[in-house]
């Protein structure tokens, strides 16, 4: 997949894609990469995000959704790459209200100690 004009000059995520801003890689792959949360919520917290400029998933289309779906694909491989096999949580925010800091898609990965029935 060619990423020409696929990222946005003034994003976060797509300079860490691009590597202009450095990261602590977790997975890559032709569609997807993760990364360690800069300031972990949880013992593990690793963000996931296609290597394409999306906002949230307040924006998948007909045409990026099969890419969208292979970022869950890959968290999946990642859960098993980390053995969390205790078990893991899959956050995303889309917008302001619902706490979106970052407008380049993102799901986060949760995991490495029991959660309680808040949010979700
Ligand atoms: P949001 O609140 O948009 O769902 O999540 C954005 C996440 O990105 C936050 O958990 C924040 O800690 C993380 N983050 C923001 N800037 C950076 C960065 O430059 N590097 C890394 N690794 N994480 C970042
Ligand atoms: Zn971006």
């Amino acid at each position: 997949m060619s990423n020409i004009g696929k990222f946005q000059d003034d994003c976060i995520f797509c300079k860490i894609i691009k590597g202009e801003i450095p990261s602590t890689k977790v997975y890559e792959d032709e569609t997807v990469y993760a990364f360690r949360d800069i300031n972990p919520q949880m013992p593990v917290h690793i963000l996931v995000v296609p290597k394409f400029h999306i906002r949230s998933l307040a924006e998948v289309t007909e045409d990026n959704a099969g890419d969208v779906g292979k970022v869950l694909f890959a968290i999946k491989k990642i859960a098993e790459q980390e053995k969390l096999d205790k078990g893991f949580r899959v956050i995303t925010n889309a917008g302001k209200e619902a706490g979106q800091t970052v407008d380049h898609l993102h799901f986060h990965i949760l995991a490495g100690r029991q959660m309680g029935e808040g949010l979700v």
